[in-house]
């Protein structure tokens, strides 16, 4: 394929590899980036948020040219039962700021312009290319990969695998155990194109002004899985993910639960009448900070996805990836620029610039929550909302029934439902996997 031998292979050109490979490639490295989809971008899925203070420490003025989206001024968390939602929102006039610090974005579009960026900087990007397999020497070094193409053998001192959460590479070469479905999530999603003024008009915005809803309860069916909505200019991406193992214990299917959350009496109105163009579906690593893999070896880096860095708590993926990449791309720098080699030991720099961010920092101390939300499901995706969704309409009815009637009947539910031991139990087993 290609002769010359590179300082990097990156594999992969979603967030977490154009973070890499324009790391690298802008101080001067020689980069060589492989993307099996058709142009950077087009496998990719995401609702999805984009956090800017990550994306500013790579390039810090992209909001001149960045295929953005809407700033996001307000948040809801819904927590819904089959015909109601009890509602948290936060909404401020402080996100209407000169450099707004979330946007929502469409990943094939921004993908592909972030990958200009890379290929600008000078890093020699190749397409429509799968990696097969990595190559090592005889000492298990890893020294380059194999591609789909004819002769597609290509060298380098480092190869950065951003090749997303199936990690094929990685478990096909050792590196990295497959992993489990009870530790990854499967999302769908659709694009619901409307006229701007009428998204506008539902969410209650104002020009490039957007919103996001993030939505859980019975609409799960006692599963761990959510429901979003974000708004774009143009279109509103509705998705919904559970986890794998959830879906297969309870045949159920990713569309069909999609198609339930759209006709929810509080998700249909603001898609009434909208035309959807785009389908997609994708996994997403929920299984946190104790699914982490090894993050370095001889020769090579996971970065993103691939390396399971996801924190599902705050539905934070791409800022992760894009962090992750950017330290492995200074990381490598580092070393190449000692002129020392690319061993384990010399690429533990890596790990060590991790464990200083938030990225890691953030998944440690979220590091109970995944096991705790999926043995806890029903309780915490079934009871809960029920029984809060209850109280909230006890408490609003007026039927001439007295108020201390109405809280007496509240506390009875909870009490039929969850005994007080069990509340209590909840709340510490939720408050110690929060702390
Ligand atoms: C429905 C959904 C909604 C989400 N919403 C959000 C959100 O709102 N905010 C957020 O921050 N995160 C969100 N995420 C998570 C976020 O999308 C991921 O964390 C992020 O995309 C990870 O980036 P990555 O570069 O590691 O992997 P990916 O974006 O998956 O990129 C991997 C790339 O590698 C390529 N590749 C794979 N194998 C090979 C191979 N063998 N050879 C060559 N190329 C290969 C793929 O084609 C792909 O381009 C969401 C995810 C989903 C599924």
């Amino acid at each position: 394929m290609i002769e010359e031998r590179f300082d990097a292979i990156v594999i992969g050109a979603g967030m977490a590899g154009n973070a890499a490979a324009y790391t690298m490639a802008s101080r001067g490295l020689n980069v060589l980036q492989l993307e099996r989809g058709e142009y950077p971008g087009s496998k990719n899925v995401q609702g999805g948020i984009l956090y800017a203070d990550m994306l500013e420490k790579i390039i810090p003025d992209f909001r001149e040219e960045a295929p953005l989206e809407r700033h996001l001024i307000e948040q809801r968390f819904w927590f819904m039962t089959d015909r109601s939602h009890t509602g948290m929102h936060y909404r401020s006039d402080d996100f209407n700021e000169e450099r707004p610090n979330r946007y929502t974005i469409i990943r094939s579009q921004f993908d592909r312009w972030f990958n200009k960026q890379v290929q600008a900087q000078g890093a020699i990007v190749i397409s429509e290319t799968t990696v097969t397999e990595l190559v090592s020497d005889a000492y298990g070094k890893v020294i380059g990969v194999r591609t789909d193409r004819s002769g597609g053998t290509v060298f380098a001192d480092v190869v950065v695998l951003a090749e997303g959460v199936n990690g094929l590479l990685g478990a096909r070469a050792g590196l990295r155990p497959t992993p489990k479905a009870e530790h990854v999530a499967l999302a769908v999603k659709e694009m619901h194109f409307l006229p701007r003024e009428t998204i506008e008009a539902r969410f209650n915005l104002h020009g490039d002004e957007g919103v996001v809803i993030e939505a859980a309860g019975t609409i799960s069916k006692g599963m761990t899985g959510m429901g979003f909505v974000y708004t774009n200019k143009e279109s509103i991406s509705v998705g919904f993910g559970c986890l794998v193992s959830d879906f297969a214990a309870n045949e159920e299917t990713p569309y069909g639960m999609l198609e339930n959350f759209k006709t929810h009496p509080s998700i249909a109105p603001l898609i009434e009448g909208s035309e959807v163009k785009e389908y997609a579906a994708h996994l997403i690593p929920e299984g946190g900070y104790k699914t982490i893999p090894e993050l370095f070896g001889d020769g090579w880096v996971v970065v993103g996805d691939a390396a399971q860095l996801n924190n599902a708590i705050h539905r934070e993926g791409s800022n992760l990836a894009m962090t992750s990449g950017r330290l492995a791309g200074e990381a490598i720098f580092q070393v190449k620029s000692r002129k020392d080699p690319m061993t384990k030991q010399n690429l533990a720099l890596y790990k060590k610039l991790l464990d200083d961010s938030f990225v890691m920092k953030d998944l440690k101390k979220y590091k109970d929550m995944p096991a705790l939300l999926h043995t806890q499901a029903s309780n915490f995706f079934l009871d809960y909302p029920t029984l809060v969704s209850k109280a909230m309409e006890n408490f609003l009815r007026v039927d001439g029934t007295p108020k201390i009637e109405k809280e007496k009947a509240s506390v009875r539910a909870f009490r039929q439902k969850r005994s007080l031991t069990g509340l209590v139990g909840d709340a510490w087993r939720l408050a110690r996997a929060w702390r």
